[in-house]
């Protein structure tokens, strides 16, 4: 193949593109145009190098051009932005930054991989020195040299997503005080409000000021120099920096004025094999929509791994291979004040959305054996269809072992897996490392026993509705400690001997701590007849709901689709 391939962004997908173009092509003239000074930097290392954890800002760059040059011999022009695409004639326009000339240079094959551009909102103020967004090296050297000269205490960050959960840790750890205004009522929106709870409690713990519900409306400028930014409720929160985390939009400048095909979520639209409605032009990366895994509809992921993947993609393609990208499912991970939070596919509130049918079971096994040292809680979320117990989504959030379950159960997810395969998935053990019935199991053999009509669930949101008995299976030590208002103890162990005392013609459900405890207390009652459903992770759930509930948001929202449960 001695096609002329030219390369629009060499950071993620982009520079995978070049360098898998090279291994399958040494005939492909490869040229990389990126705007920035550097290609290939670990944009995803960025916060930790605000907040000193990498200390040297070298080991951000993952390659040079020089190294492109001397080992792939590609051709990586920095500080070349590309202007405009000629569809007709088959050429790019580039202006050089140096000089600002302007070049053209002819193709056989595009591939745009321009990323995804931080939302900068046009708010009053947004453009004030000290307000910055995230992006690139020369973004984050701003940031700290902003930090130093003016001894910066107090930061806000505007947007409780994954980046600015990221930027929260990072100012903190330099010792500032942080606040995170966030419009929605709740941070990390891939998790579900009851999954999210647990990180929200996490940081307020962690000294970070947390203002939900609370959208930004203005920065103002402080007589004293300093910041401050004005929220819709008029609250003003005094900053010396402002960071602004508030999402990334796909860049489809380039796209939009050649006339491509731009989906409804704002993507460049591509086929399997990363191809634009333009033949002879391929798109990857955050700038790109794709066919999301569990709900079939088009999506738009920015995240590191999927643009990795589908630059490999466009390479096979580019040089005839049949290559096929099956499609993104928001794999994620974040690290939050020493928590880990993961979730991979369809969160609840997608699929109530999309009106598809699923059960959501919670449980909090400790991460490894709890007799081994250092055992803590992982607090998952597993949801499913109702019908053949396909796997949909699911959200893990603990100190540790956390994403390991959500990248098994993400590969499960991939592969159409159900929960029977969950149930019984062989997975590495020693007591250091997990259980013998691993998490994941764990959570396929709840599900399993739900869709084999073992254990018949309530939803939280049912609480208070109707007249069932709420039965707490706990110990009167544990019950006294804090229940379920209405609910009734009788402790497993005294369950068998206590029958006569639970009413027959009434529905009862039943709680325990985490959901083990009434899994037996809800096997005894009904091999005796009585009707029961089990209230899925126990009073710890409970917890995560507690604030949902009391503000009556969740029964509102969460009116899952037909065969739907808790
Ligand atoms: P980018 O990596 O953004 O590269 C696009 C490049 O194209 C840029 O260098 C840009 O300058 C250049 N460009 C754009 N237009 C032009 C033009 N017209 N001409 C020339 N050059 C152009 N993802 C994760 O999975 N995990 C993480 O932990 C994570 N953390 C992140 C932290 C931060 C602070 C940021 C900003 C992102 C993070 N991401 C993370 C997201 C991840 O970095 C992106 O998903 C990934 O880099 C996307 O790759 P891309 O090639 O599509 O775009």
């Amino acid at each position: 193949m001695s096609k002329r391939v030219l390369i629009v962004g060499g950071v993620a997908g982009g520079a995978s593109c070049a360098a898998r173009l090279r291994r399958m092509s040494e005939a492909a003239e490869i040229i990389v145009f990126d705007r920035g000074p550097y290609v290939s930097f670990a944009n995803c290392g960025l916060p930790y190098y605000i907040g000193n954890v990498i200390a040297d800002e070298k080991k951000l760059l993952l390659a040079s051009a020089e190294m492109f040059r001397a080992r792939f011999n590609i051709d990586v022009r920095t500080e070349n932005d590309v202007v405009a695409v000629d569809r007709a004639g088959q050429e790019i326009e580039v202006r050089r930054g140096a000089t600002g000339e302007v070049y053209r240079e002819r193709y056989d094959a595009l591939v745009l991989a321009p990323g995804a551009a931080p939302i900068r909102p046009p708010l009053p103020g947004i453009d004030l020195p000290g307000i910055f967004a995230l992006r690139s090296i020369p973004d984050s050297r701003r940031i700290k040299a902003w930090i130093g000269e003016h001894k910066a205490k107090r930061a806000v960050v505007a947007g409780g997503g994954l980046i600015g959960m990221e930027m929260a840790e990072n100012l903190a750890q330099l010792g500032m005080a942080v606040s995170v205004v966030e419009m929605l009522g709740q941070v990390l929106p891939p998790l579900d409000p009851e999954m999210a709870e647990i990180v929200q409690r996490h940081l307020t713990a962690n000294g970070v000021a947390l203002h939900l519900n609370q959208a930004v409306a203005a920065f103002e400028a402080a007589p004293d120099g300093t910041l401050a930014v004005r929220t819709q409720s008029g609250q003003a929160l005094p900053a010396d920096i402002v960071v602004l985390a508030l999402g990334v939009r796909p860049e489809t400048k380039l796209a939009r004025d050649a006339g491509l095909e731009i989906g409804d979520r704002g993507g460049i639209r591509v086929d399997e094999a990363m191809r634009t409605s333009d033949p002879n032009i391929w798109a990857v990366g955050d700038a790109v929509e794709s066919r999301d895994v569990v709900t079939g509809e088009w999506n738009v992921v920015p995240l590191a791994g999927p643009a990795n993947r589908q630059g490999r993609i466009a390479a096979d393609s580019i040089c005839g291979r049949s290559a096929r990208f099956r499609g993104v499912q928001a794999t994620a991970v974040c690290g939050v004040f020493g928590l880990t939070v993961a979730a991979t596919g369809a969160n609840e509130k997608t699929l109530r959305r999309m009106g598809m049918a699923y059960h959501a079971i919670y449980l909090h096994p400790a991460q490894h054996a709890g007799y081994y040292p250092g055992a803590t809680p992982l607090h998952m979320k597993l949801l499913f269809s109702p019908g053949g117990g396909r796997i949909l989504g699911a959200q893990a959030v603990g100190l540790e072992g956390v994403e390991k379950r959500i990248d098994v159960i993400a590969m499960a997810i991939q592969n159409q897996a159900t929960v029977f395969d969950l149930e019984e998935a062989e997975l590495c053990y020693a007591p250091q490392f997990g259980a013998a019935k691993d998490p994941v199991n764990l959570a396929g053999m709840i599900a399993a026993n739900v869709l084999r009509g073992d254990v018949p669930l309530a939803r939280w949101e049912e609480l208070g509705a109707g007249n069932a008995l709420l039965l707490d299976v706990r110990e009167p030590a544990e019950f006294a400690g804090g229940h379920i208002e209405g609910a009734v103890n009788l402790p497993l162990p005294q369950l068998r001997k206590r029958l006569g005392e639970l009413p027959r013609e009434r529905e009862i459900m039943v709680y325990c701590g985490v959901g083990q405890r009434s899994y037996n207390a809800l096997r005894i009652l009904a091999q005796q007849g009585f009707k029961v459903r089990n209230l899925p992770g126990g009073f710890r759930t409970y917890l995560q709901f507690q604030e949902q509930l009391a503000a009556g948001k969740s029964a509102s929202g969460r009116s899952a689709g037909p065969g739907a449960g808790g």
